[in-house]
């Protein structure tokens, strides 16, 4: 169980980003965390040790980039997982048979693939609501439930949940309140200081930065539940490689710097998409006219990069997704580079059908993931996919 030093909670994000979880070189003074590619360690005798025996339980490296997250998070521990998906596998096992759950009904399609076709199996119940509403939260409680779980902003409606308000509501019940917070980053949101007690990403997107692994991390203030994650990671063994851990504590240093571009870059797109006439909705928190604007810069202190617009026509989407020539046709988000995506076909087909409906997630509808180029010539780009 990694928990961060006094040293990690001084300075601010920026800075944090770039130091906190910084590994002591001893050997070498090395100013790069070393990998430390080993699965087992020298003992000095039976039960002498330096606290690291197997590379399951113990890695430097990851526990250096599990410092460095838990920090910018605001937590005091930090879990890093082989990818998104095994981190919110951990979570689900925080509970046990009986149990029931109170999901986001926009959520990552794996996400409630997980829920509903391993979980359900296991004795886990769910209830799916539209989180845009926290009384929603409140009218689904049963004497069962035990976890509150959201993505705020969704993948890929972009609606909001209001963290403070759920927080309340799962707190007045000792409920966990876990948050999915892959879209915002921790630069854009921190769910703790809203009143959740765990906080997971996909490190795969905007934590790593670079598209070259995939990841996944839980973090969390609460001793109890530490304990808990802990033991899972061990006992469940879903844990990284200690050079993708490597790669993404790289990514985490210039995340703060890459925010602030993937955000000029979303907010000067999205204006842009406003003013074609072939565009017939947008999703963005930054745009005023998003109906939870007021609550995106209550809890966010930006918006990031992530747009999803809706062009009316399958037909129309399906040549504006297969025209373009710097944003690439490809699952994911969050990297350096722009993405353009299909929800309905790609990242949620997974979801029902009259489901997707229900939210407007229709055929029509087109993902952007704007990376950190050049405004001007992504809008170019979009322009000429758009003609
Ligand atoms: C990608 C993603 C996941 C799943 O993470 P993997 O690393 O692909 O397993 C979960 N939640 C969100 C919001 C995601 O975008």
């Amino acid at each position: 169980m990694t928990r961060i030093r006094e040293a990690d909670k001084s300075h601010r994000p920026g800075t944090r980003a770039i130091h906190a979880g910084r590994i002591d070189d001893l050997n070498a003074g090395a100013i790069m965390p070393p990998i430390y590619q080993t699965s087992t360690y020298r003992q000095e005798a039976l039960g002498v040790n330096k606290g690291y025996e197997y590379g399951r339980t113990h890695n430097p490296t990851r526990e250096a980039f599990e410092r460095n997250v838990a920090s910018l998070e605001g937590a005091e521990y930090g879990f890093a997982f082989a990818s998104g998906l095994a981190a919110i596998d951990v979570l689900m096992k925080l509970l046990k048979a009986g149990d029931h759950v109170i999901c986001g009904e926009n959520v990552y399609g794996g996400t409630m693939r997980l829920m509903v076709r391993v979980y359900e199996q296991f004795g886990l119940t769910f209830s799916f609501v539209d989180m845009r509403d926290a009384e929603a939260v409140a009218r689904a409680l049963k004497p069962t439930t035990r976890m509150v779980y959201c993505e705020t902003p969704t993948n890929p409606m972009m609606f909001l949940t209001d963290l403070k308000a759920v927080g309340d509501i799962t707190q007045a019940h000792g409920l966990l309140f876990a948050v999915d917070n892959t879209f915002a980053s921790p630069i854009l949101q921190r769910p703790l200081d809203f009143g959740a007690n765990l906080v997971m990403h996909s490190t795969t997107k905007y934590l790593n930065g670079h598209s070259d692994m995939v990841g996944g991390i839980v973090v969390t203030r609460r001793d109890d539940l530490a304990e808990r994650l802990g033991f899972l990671q061990n006992a469940s063994g879903a844990v990284p490689g200690p050079m993708d851990c490597w790669l993404a504590l790289r990514g985490t240093k210039t995340l703060p710097l890459r925010m602030k571009q993937h955000e000029a870059n979303g907010r000067q797109i999205a204006a842009w998409l406003t003013t074609q006439k072939a565009v017939k909705k947008i999703y963005y928190p930054g745009l005023a006219t998003h109906p939870q604007h007021e609550l995106a810069k209550r809890q966010m202190k930006g918006f990031g990069g992530m747009i999803s617009f809706d062009v009316g026509d399958p037909e129309r989407a399906r040549k504006i997704l297969g025209g373009t020539r710097i944003f690439a046709l490809a699952e994911s988000l969050g990297g350096v580079e722009s993405l353009i995506g299909h929800p309905a076909s790609q990242t949620h087909a997974a979801v029902p059908l009259a489901m997707r409906q229900a939210m407007g997630l229709t055929d029509s509808l087109v993902r952007l993931s704007c990376g950190v180029e050049e405004a001007e010539d992504l809008i170019e780009d979009l322009a000429q996919a758009m003609d």
